[in-house]
């Protein structure tokens, strides 16, 4: 007897790429409905404290990394000031968020190369920002498509994750992911596709134990059955504004505003999913639907 993950992938083994290709807007319509405020979560005023934000939330959050810069860009505003840091000073400040002392190398010698081949100012092409150290095609186009509204996919770990499990790649590797992806959805639309994918993978598509049954794609994800399956246990599980007795709406980290029947993958109305794997509602079954 096959299990309800198995059943779901198989639905879409014979998907078309024009199938594939309207599923993937499809959840981003309801990504999109589900998350209406989704935003990048590292706190900045400018690129540069984006930038640096972003360096430093490797291998950790972005609550972590929010803990820690407003006191180290009260002591350094700017690309002038990091650069003549001394690597102690910064490994104090930026301690808790882990590595720190690679951190501290990478944030200075960041500030340093800013300084000595873009006047201090962060560049706002891509080819140029990857020549920074430290800086690849993720952290690029996050500041890229937050800070110049240059459209920019962001393939994190939560990115990677789910684009593996809504089966539109079949690889780890970052690069092929971005242009697997870049291929289903219109250019425009990546900055707030990356948005609201990591919100979703934070907030019900866990790495562990993803909330299936209070999950509002379920009826177009082929992993559906790889998390909780029974609503209520399901529910428990919604990390910050979904998460139950979350005090008010825009409390958490993300300060997002998602009304409880936005998260509820089982009565939306974009479809459902009975507990054994079965569709119902609007969704078509093959993913063909537009
Ligand atoms: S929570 Fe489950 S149904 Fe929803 S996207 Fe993740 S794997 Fe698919």
């Amino acid at each position: 007897m096959l299990s309800v993950a198995e059943k779901s992938r198989r639905r879409f083994l014979e998907e078309t790429p024009l199938g594939r290709t309207r599923r993937a807007r499809k959840i981003h319509r309801i990504l999109a409905d589900t998350y209406p405020d989704a935003h990048a979560e590292l706190d900045h005023r400018d690129a540069f404290e984006l930038l640096v934000a972003t360096v430093l939330s490797a291998q950790t959050t972005d609550i972590r990394v929010n803990s820690v810069t407003p006191a180290l860009f009260s002591v350094y505003p700017d690309a002038d000031a990091l650069s003549a840091a001394t690597h102690e000073d910064v490994e104090e400040i930026i301690r808790p968020t882990g590595f720190y002392r690679a951190k501290a190398r990478s944030i200075v010698g960041l500030a340093q190369a800013l300084v000595d081949h873009f006047d201090g100012e962060v560049p706002a092409s891509l080819e140029q920002l990857v020549t920074l150290p430290g800086v690849g095609r993720k952290t690029a186009n996050v500041v890229l498509g937050n800070v110049f509204d240059v459209p920019g996919l962001t393939i994190d770990t939560h990115f990677a994750r789910l684009a593996r499990r809504f089966l539109w790649t079949d690889t780890d590797n970052v690069d092929r992911i971005e242009k697997d992806v870049a291929a289903l959805v219109p250019r425009k639309d990546w900055t707030m596709l990356s948005h609201r994918v990591i919100w979703h993978g934070r907030r019900i598509c866990h790495a562990r134990t993803p909330a299936c049954g209070a999950c509002p794609i379920s009826a177009l994800c082929p992993s559906f059955g790889t998390g909780e399956l029974d609503e209520r246990k399901a529910r428990k599980l919604l990390r910050f504004e979904l998460a139950e007795g979350a005090e008010s709406a825009g409390k958490s980290d993300g300060g997002s505003r998602v009304e409880p029947t936005k998260a509820d993958g089982l009565t939306t109305e974009h479809g459902s999913r009975s507990a054994d794997g079965s569709a119902n509602g609007d969704a078509r079954t093959n993913g063909e639907d537009a």
